[in-house]
């Protein structure tokens, strides 16, 4: 035996990755101290997961439970053994706590030794690496300036609930909102003071839309969007007239907007579309579009509703 063969014991011993060997009936074979430990330190008893211990068994009576993740593990395992089946496998699954948040990321490969088939499978605690990946993806969902979602997450968000309301048969409604006069507010006060404006509008948007069908997006420059699941027209021209009033009842001042208007006020349009497998989705943003222009020229600081 060369140096490395001899170390191998002692690697098993060291390694802090959690391992368990299992025979072809599931019976865990051996498992390395790292497995042990982690078990006792999470308060699993010995004879749910040790040396002896049955794991399809396990993974089984959870699945009973209602697990399913315990359901594909059990699954992958016996496909492990299956000549035919694949080398290894990978799950990263949650295992959350009334009071902590933990994923883990489970491995298994096929060991065929000797005349017997093996499994090895490994646990790894992945907490750090999901919630770090989690953050990532929110900011990459998020505009910068007012923590609201951005077009991205609008692009999917929209998307999703088209494709829900297609289904449901029900309504999706959208609603453009665009600052009027923004161009003078920001030559008169500065663009720091526009910033501002526009963040106090988003953190009013923000607090309005909170069914899970709601979003509110800043949709770029000074024009947000507010995309209404299984709404129907009448709801969101209601939603519509309330942002409006809303925002010109936060008084910001715009003196030299124009000869009618001295306060920060917004033009909005709305649309409405039963979704269907022929339309575009392109065509209810044309329509909200449409009517936020519509508003514009009928002298802002107001809603109009497409009904084409
Ligand atoms: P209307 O009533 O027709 O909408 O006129 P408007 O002046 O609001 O429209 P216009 O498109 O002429 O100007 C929009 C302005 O919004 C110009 C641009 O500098 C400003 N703007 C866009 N994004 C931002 C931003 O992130 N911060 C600030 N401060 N200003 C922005
Ligand atoms: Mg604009
Ligand atoms: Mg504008």
């Amino acid at each position: 035996m060369n140096t490395a063969e001899r170390m191998l014991p002692a690697i098993w011993n060291a390694i802090s990755l959690h391992v368990a060997i299992l025979e072809e009936s599931g019976e865990i074979l051996d498992v390395n101290p790292a497995w042990e430990a982690y078990r006792n330190a999470k308060g699993g008893e010995p004879k749910h997961c040790s040396k002896g211990t049955n794991y399809l068994d396990v993974c089984d009576a959870s699945t009973l439970q209602g697990n399913n993740d315990a359901s594909i593990v059990a699954a992958g395992i016996r496909n492990l053994f299956n000549s035919e089946g694949a080398q290894e496998f990978t799950l990263e699954y949650p295992c959350h706590s009334p009071d902590e948040q933990s994923w883990y990321q489970f491995k298994g490969w096929r060991l065929d030794w000797e005349d017997g088939k093996y499994a090895i499978i490994s646990h790894k605690d992945v907490t750090q690496t999901v919630l770090q990946r989690q953050a990532l993806q929110s900011e990459a969902l998020t505009d910068n300036l007012t923590g609201i979602a951005n077009r991205r997450h609008f692009d999917r968000f929209f998307a999703q609930e088209w494709r829900r309301d297609m289904r449901r048969g029900t309504p999706l409604s959208l609603i453009m909102l665009d600052v009027d006069y923004f161009k003078q507010y920001n030559d008169h006060y500065g663009h720091i003071a526009g910033d501002n404006c526009l963040k106090r509008i988003a953190e009013f948007l923000k607090t309005i839309a909170q069914r899970p069908g709601d979003l509110v997006v800043r949709f770029g420059g000074e024009e947000f969007a507010v995309i209404m699941g299984a709404t129907p027209e009448k709801a969101a021209q209601r939603f519509a007239e309330f942002i409006r009033s809303n925002i010109e009842s936060l008084s910001i001042p715009n003196e030299n907007a124009s000869k009618t208007n001295n306060m920060i006020t917004v033009s909005v349009g709305v649309a409405t579309i039963v979704p269907k497998r022929d339309t575009r989705e392109l065509v209810l943003l044309e329509l909200a579009d449409e009517s936020l222009y519509q508003a514009k020229n009928n002298g802002r600081n107001t809603v109009v509703v497409n009904n084409s």
